[in-house]
C-alpha cells in the first residue's frame, strides 16, 4: 500500500514538472512570435527606408577614398593629418569646389577615384588651410554668445537644375551680411598676378548665390589671403611685393540674376559631362588649368639663363635699348618661352588619367632639351 502511494506521488512530481515544462515552452513560443513580429516590423521599416534612399540617389554615397603613399616616412600622426579623407562623392550633386573645376577633372576624379594616389606631402597646402580654419572657428567659439555675430564652416546647399549644390562657407559675418573666404597664397605669386583671382570670385558668388535661397542676404565679399612664403624684406626690394604677410581683398558681388545664370551654366556643363566619354570632355580652360602667360626672356649669346623676363616683346626690346651697353646689345637676343600648363604638370590629382596631361608629358620628354618647355595646347 505504502508503495503504490510512493509511486503515486512521483508520478504526480513527474506530472506537475511536465506541465511546467509545457508552460515554460508556451512561454518561450509567445516570447519568440513577438520577436519574431518584431523583427518583421523593423524589416519592413529597413527596406522601406532602404527604398526612400535609393529613390533619392543624392543620399547614396559613392564611396572610395584615395591611395595615400607615404613615400618620405613621415610619422603616423602627421601622414594622417595630411592624407586625403574624402570619402568618395554622392552622385547628382556637386560640391562648390568642384563646380569651379574643370568638368574633364571632376569626371576624372570620380571615374578613377579608387585608382588615384597621392604622396602625404602633397597634401601640405591643404593640412594648412584646415588648420588655419579649425584656429578661426575655435577664436569664434571663444567669443562669449551675446557679442557673437559670426558663423564659421558654415554648410549651405541648394538645388540647381535637379541637382544638390554643396558647400561649407569659411566665415559669415551676420551683422553685416559679408562673406569670407580664407585661402593660402604665395606672396611671389600675389606679386605676379595679383591677389584677387576670378575663381575667387566665382566661388564666393556661388556661396552668396546659395545663401540667398537659405533666406540670407548677403552684402559684400571679401578674399582673406594668407601668404605662406611672406618674406619681410622682399617688400623693399619690389613695389609690387605684398606689404603685409595676410591681405584683404575685396571682390565683386553679383547680384541675384547674374549668380543664377552663373550657377545654371556651370551646373548645365557638369551635368552634360557626366554623361559623356572622357574622350568627349573638352580639356579644362586655361584659368583652370593654371596656365602661365608666356614670357620673353632676354638672353645672351651662348649664355644658358636669361638675363631677364619680362611680361611683353616690347619691354624686351626696351630692355635691351635701356640697359645694356650700346657695343654689346648685338650680343642679346629676346625668345618667347610659351607658358605651362603648371597645374597639369603638377599639381592635378586626374593629371594621371587625364588625356591632356599625358600629351603634355609626352612632350616635355621629347622635348627636354627644349628651352621653349611645353607646348602650348
Ligand atoms: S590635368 Fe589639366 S586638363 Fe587634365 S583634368 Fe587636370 S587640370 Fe584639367
Amino acid at each position: 500500500m505504502a508503495k503504490s502511494s510512493k509511486a503515486a506521488d512521483l508520478m504526480r512530481a513527474k506530472e506537475d514538472a511536465l506541465r511546467q515544462s509545457e508552460a515554460g515552452v508556451k512561454s518561450l513560443r509567445e516570447t519568440l512570435h513577438l520577436q519574431e513580429n518584431q523583427l518583421t516590423e523593423a524589416t519592413t521599416e529597413l527596406d522601406k527606408l532602404r527604398a526612400t534612399i535609393s529613390k533619392d540617389p543624392r543620399k547614396n554615397w559613392v564611396s572610395a577614398t584615395i591611395q595615400t603613399t607615404n613615400e618620405h616616412g613621415l610619422p603616423e600622426p602627421l601622414f594622417e593629418a595630411l592624407r586625403d579623407k574624402r570619402r568618395g562623392y554622392k552622385p547628382y550633386s556637386l560640391s562648390v569646389t568642384d563646380m569651379l573645376k574643370g568638368p574633364l577633372q571632376v569626371q576624372i576624379e570620380r571615374r578613377f577615384r579608387h585608382r588615384l594616389s597621392e604622396d602625404a606631402m602633397d597634401g601640405v597646402w591643404r593640412l594648412l588651410g584646415n588648420a588655419i580654419h579649425y584656429v578661426v572657428e575655435q577664436s569664434v567659439r571663444d567669443i562669449p554668445p551675446e557679442f557673437r555675430h559670426y558663423e564659421t564652416e558654415m554648410d549651405v546647399e541648394g538645388d540647381v537644375l535637379g541637382w544638390a549644390l554643396r558647400g561649407r562657407l569659411d566665415l559669415l559675418d551676420k551683422l553685416t551680411g559679408t562673406l569670407w573666404d580664407f585661402k593660402t597664397m604665395s606672396a611671389v605669386g600675389v606679386k605676379i598676378r595679383g591677389g584677387l583671382q576670378d575663381d575667387h570670385i566665382g566661388q564666393l558668388n556661388i556661396y552668396a548665390h546659395l545663401l540667398r535661397g537659405m533666406g540670407w542676404t548677403p552684402t559684400g565679399l571679401k578674399v582673406c589671403g594668407i601668404l605662406r612664403d611672406w618674406d619681410k624684406f622682399e617688400q623693399f626690394r619690389d613695389w609690387r611685393y605684398p606689404k603685409t604677410p595676410i591681405i584683404v581683398m575685396d571682390a565683386p558681388l553679383w547680384d541675384s540674376a547674374e549668380c543664377e545664370e552663373y550657377v545654371r551654366d556651370a551646373m548645365r556643363y557638369h551635368q552634360w559631362a557626366a554623361d559623356q566619354e572622357l574622350v568627349h570632355i573638352p580639356i579644362c580652360t586655361p584659368e583652370q588649368r593654371w596656365r602661365d602667360w608666356p614670357v620673353f626672356s632676354v638672353v645672351r649669346k651662348g649664355a644658358t639663363r636669361a638675363t631677364r623676363l619680362l611680361d611683353t616683346e616690347l619691354e624686351a626690346y626696351e630692355f635691351i635699348n635701356d640697359e645694356i651697353r650700346e657695343e654689346d646689345r648685338g650680343e642679346y637676343h629676346v625668345i618667347r618661352r610659351e607658358g605651362k600648363d603648371k597645374k597639369c604638370l603638377a599639381y592635378c590629382l586626374a593629371s594621371q588619367f587625364c588625356p591632356h596631361a599625358k600629351l603634355l608629358r609626352e612632350a616635355n620628354k621629347k622635348g627636354a632639351k627644349d628651352d621653349a618647355g611645353p607646348p602650348v595646347c
